[in-house]
C-alpha cells in the first residue's frame, strides 16, 4: 500500500451512560434509567475513524490493568488498530467517563482520567522510535493527555519527518511551545476562540484575540499562524470545524470555505472525531490539503447520522457513496 500511516497519540476511555428522565441535582438520586457501555476517548475514537478509511493505523496510549482496559484495547484491534504500542499502566484504573443524559439530551459528564494521566513525555520518545516514524507518515495528536507529553509527540513527530495534526479539544492550556510544533490544528469555533483569548491575556491584550475570533474567525486563525514574541506559529494551517457550515481551511496564502453535505443529524458526539481521523488518513493517503479536508468534513458528517460516537464512525465505502466518488 502506498502512502504513509496514521500514528494516533491519544486517550482511550471507556463511557459509562445512564439515561434517564432528568439529571439529578447534588445529594439526589434519580432512578429510573438505562445503562449503556461504549468504547470512547478522543485518540480511541480518532484511531478507529482513521482505519475504517482503510489506512494503517497504529495508537500510542495507555490503559489500566483492569477488564476495562483489555475490552479497550480488543475493540481497538478489533477496528484494525496496531495496539502493539499501547501500554497496560500497573495498579491503575483505565480511563473513565461517567455520563449522564436526560430527555432532552443535556448532559452531565465526569471523567476520571486513569492511564490516560500516566502517559508521561518519558516513553513517547521510546514509542515512537519503536514505530520508526518516518516521511509520509502523519501523527495526530489529541489532549486528555498531559500538555508535557503533547508537546513532546510534536516535537518528535515533527523531528522524524512526519506531519503533525494537533486536535486542541480542549483548548486550555496550549501555549506557543504546543501550537509551534504542530503543522495543522484543528479547533471547532469555541476552542479556536480559547485559543485566541489565551494568546490575547500572554500578550497583555486583554480579550481582543477573544472578540476577534467571535467576529472574524480567519483572522483569529491567522494570528495562530503568525510567530508571537513567544514562539513560532502553526506550521501549515488552521483547519477550524464549524458544525453543520463544513470547515475553513486557513493558511499564510489563503481561506478555503469547504461547506459540509447535507445529512439529518440525530447525535453530534463523535463528529470532531470522525474529521480528525479522516483528515489524518487522508494526508497519509497522500491527498492535498483541499481534498483532505473535503473528505474530513464528509466524514463528520456521516458521524451525525448515526447515534454514538465510535460506533458512528463512517467507513470508506460509506464516505465514497456520500461524495458520489
Ligand atoms: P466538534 O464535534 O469537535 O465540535 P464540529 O461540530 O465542528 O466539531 O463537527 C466536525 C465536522 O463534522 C464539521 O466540520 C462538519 O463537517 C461535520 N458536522 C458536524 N455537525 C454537522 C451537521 N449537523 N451537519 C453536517 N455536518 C456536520
Amino acid at each position: 500500500m502506498s502512502g504513509g500511516r496514521v500514528i494516533v497519540v491519544g486517550s482511550v476511555n471507556v463511557d459509562l451512560v445512564i439515561r434517564g428522565e432528568r439529571l439529578p441535582s447534588p445529594g439526589e438520586t434519580v432512578a429510573g434509567g438505562t445503562f449503556e457501555r461504549h468504547h470512547g476517548g478522543k485518540g480511541g475514537n480518532q484511531a478507529v475513524a482513521a482505519a475504517r478509511l482503510g489506512r494503517p493505523v497504529l495508537f500510542v496510549g495507555a490503559v489500566g490493568d483492569d477488564a476495562f482496559g483489555a475490552e479497550a484495547r480488543s475493540a481497538l484491534a478489533a477496528e484494525g488498530v496496531d495496539v502493539s504500542s499501547l501500554a497496560t499502566l500497573e495498579e491503575t484504573s483505565t480511563g473513565v467517563a461517567l455520563i449522564l443524559v436526560d430527555e432532552r439530551g443535556d448532559n452531565l459528564i465526569s471523567v476520571a482520567s486513569g492511564a490516560n494521566a500516566g502517559l508521561v513525555p518519558e516513553v513517547i520518545g521510546p514509542a515512537l522510535a519503536r514505530i520508526g516514524i518516518h516521511e509520509g507518515d502523519v501523527v495526530l495528536v489529541c489532549r486528555e493527555l498531559p500538555t508535557a507529553t503533547v508537546r513532546e509527540t510534536l516535537r518528535l513527530a515533527r523531528a522524524a519527518g512526519a506531519r503533525t495534526i494537533l486536535n486542541p479539544a480542549p483548548a486550555d492550556g496550549i501555549d506557543r511551545s504546543v501550537l509551534g510544533a504542530a503543522d495543522i490544528i484543528t479547533p471547532n469555533r469555541g476552542e479556536l476562540l480559547i485559543l485566541a483569548a489565551t494568546e490575547a491575556r500572554r500578550s497583555g491584550r486583554a480579550s481582543a484575540g477573544g472578540i476577534a475570533a467571535a467576529t472574524d474567525i480567519p483572522r483569529a486563525a491567522r494570528a495562530l499562524l503568525d510567530p508571537s514574541a513567544e514562539g513560532g506559529g502553526v506550521g501549515e494551517a488552521v483547519v477550524v470545524t464549524l458544525g453543520a457550515a463544513g470547515a475553513l481551511i486557513v493558511t499564510r496564502e489563503a481561506t478555503v470555505d469547504v461547506p459540509s453535505i447535507p445529512v439529518r443529524a440525530v447525535d453530534t458526539t463523535g463528529a470532531g472525531d470522525a474529521f480528525n481521523g479522516a483528515l489524518a488518513a487522508a494526508l497519509a493517503e497522500g491527498l492535498g490539503l483541499v481534498d483532505a479536508v473535503r473528505l474530513a468534513v464528509a466524514a463528520g458528517a456521516l458521524a451525525t447520522t448515526r447515534v454514538g460516537a465510535r460506533e458512528g464512525m463512517p467507513t470508506r465505502s460509506e464516505l465514497e457513496a456520500a461524495l458520489g466518488s
